[in-house]
């Protein structure tokens, strides 16, 4: 029997423990370990509320989590409640699919302004992360900013946008879907730092804009290249820019504006004591594709500033980090002897869900290599136990979470987002903690 841990509980997680299991069959444990006493990560706390389609994928994780020989221990921060080393010392294996879940600073002056609000933390307080439930975030102003042009600006851009009316059937968490019902913001400004065609939209996404209840989105085709130039562009981007072209015919009959300004880079953020405006420079692309500054600046009213410019893994005391990049140091998610890294840990925060797959099968397949079936001299969960037991951790297991869950879906109200429980003692209290 062969020990494995893996740390983080989300798709790449999921899919490392079920690339073991096909590597292993029987002859494997695996132990997820989740600082948070609910699993699925990214799931629950990343993709929008608004996308229940995706967040279905959870039912595949549900499946694996289920199996024998497969235990779900949350509530346990690793570097905390139990070091690197001593997991290594417990396991055959350790792979470390920690996510992204830190947000890449905005390195601008006024940059840390109230009212300058990264995705992760927007982002975890509308879908119920606990560290984010308190941050309201002020809605009581007329413009928002929105700075990125990836699919997590158009995530924030579209929430931001929605009437409760279309939360229906969402997961949004009740204290955002309370304070957006009452946002005041009426114009939300998304500034992306090169062209439409450098974007990292994607279609459906995008396309979604178009469709809004009280919103419409609106572009300036004087930003745009020759609509010819379009065809050289590969399929994926050019259905994207296709969308952006078509919000110029737009009608602007809508209560809401989502207006998207591109070739804008955000250079200041001034106010008195909290975030008032943008200063914001036009930039020229280089001959490789770079945004580079003209010297033009101009300001931008808005009270709230998301930035959506990508996320960061949070290092852990004992493995090697790229600081430049914001992932664990590796080559081809071997970090070194029994430590591996998969997903955003491992490549940086960039593809979809399913990109985690082949990492996971990829690593299960390096460890099988390394390690074959066989009996392992390591006490694996025991020994996690015994040493959680004697340092008075309160470890959630997935049954604990089943409760948890039950008790959300026995929340449900008709014509209501599905409610989610957002303090960790709560769930703990559910979980029959003391
Ligand atoms: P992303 O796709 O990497 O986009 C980041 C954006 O931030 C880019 O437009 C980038 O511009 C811009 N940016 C970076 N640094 C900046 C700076 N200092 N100033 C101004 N702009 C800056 O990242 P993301 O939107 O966080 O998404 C992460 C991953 O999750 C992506 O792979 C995304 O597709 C995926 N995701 C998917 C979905 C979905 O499928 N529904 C939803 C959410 C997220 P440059 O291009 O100029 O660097």
């Amino acid at each position: 029997m062969r020990h494995v841990a893996v740390i983080g509980s989300g798709p790449a997680g999921y899919y490392s423990a079920e690339a073991l299991q096909k590597a292993f069959g029987e002859e494997v444990r695996i132990d997820m370990i989740d600082r948070l006493p609910v699993p699925y990560g990214l799931i629950r706390f990343g993709v929008a509320p608004d996308h229940q389609s995706i967040k279905a994928v959870s039912r595949r994780y549900e499946k694996v989590a289920l199996s024998p020989n497969v235990r779900f221990v949350g509530n346990v921060t690793v570097g905390r409640d139990v070091g690197i080393a001593e997991l290594q010392g417990l396991y055959d294996a350790v792979i470390l699919a920690t996510g992204a879940p830190h947000d890449r600073k905005l390195d601008i002056p006024g940059g840390d302004l109230p009212g300058v609000i990264g995705s992760a933390a927007f982002v975890g307080w509308y879908n119920g992360h606990p560290d984010f439930a308190d941050l309201d975030p002020p809605l009581d102003v007329s413009a928002a900013a929105v700075i990125g042009n990836g699919n997590v600006a158009l995530d924030v851009a579209r929430i931001l946008s929605k009437t409760p009316a279309e939360f229906v059937g969402s997961d949004i968490v009740a204290h955002a879907f309370e304070a957006l019902g009452n946002s005041k913001i009426r114009t939300i400004r998304v500034l992306g730092r090169r062209g439409p065609h450098q974007i990292a939209m994607t279609p459906k996404e995008l396309g979604e804009l178009g469709h809004l209840e009280d919103a419409a989105p609106q572009v300036d085709l004087a930003d745009f290249p020759p609509a010819q130039d379009d065809s050289a562009l590969e399929p994926g981007l050019r259905k994207s820019v296709t969308h952006l072209r078509d919000f110029a015919s737009l009608a602007r009959n809508k209560r809401k504006e989502i207006d998207f300004d591109f070739f804008a880079m955000p250079v200041a953020i001034e106010g008195d004591g909290r975030a008032e405006r943008m200063i914001v420079e036009r930039t020229e692309l280089t001959p490789d594709l770079r945004s580079v500054g003209t010297g033009e600046r101009y300001a931008v009213e808005c009270g709230l500033i998301v930035s959506c410019i990508g996320y960061q893994t949070p290092p852990i005391d004992g493995v090697p980090f790229e600081h430049g990049r914001g992932r664990f140091a590796n080559d081809e998610g071997v970090i070194g002897d029994g430590l591996y890294a998969v997903g955003w840990a491992r490549r940086g925060p960039t593809g979809t869900i399913g990109t985690n797959r082949p990492d996971g099968f990829e690593v299960a397949g390096k460890i099988f290599a390394v390690l074959g079936p066989g009996d392992s001299r390591r006490e694996g969960g025991a020994g996690l136990d015994r040493l959680l037991g004697a340092r008075g951790v309160n470890v959630v297991t997935f049954s604990d979470w089943q409760k948890i869950e039950a008790a959300e879906t026995a929340r449900a109200r008709e014509g209501s987002p599905r409610e989610k429980f957002v303090a960790i003692a709560e769930m703990l209290g559910l979980c029959g903690a003391p």
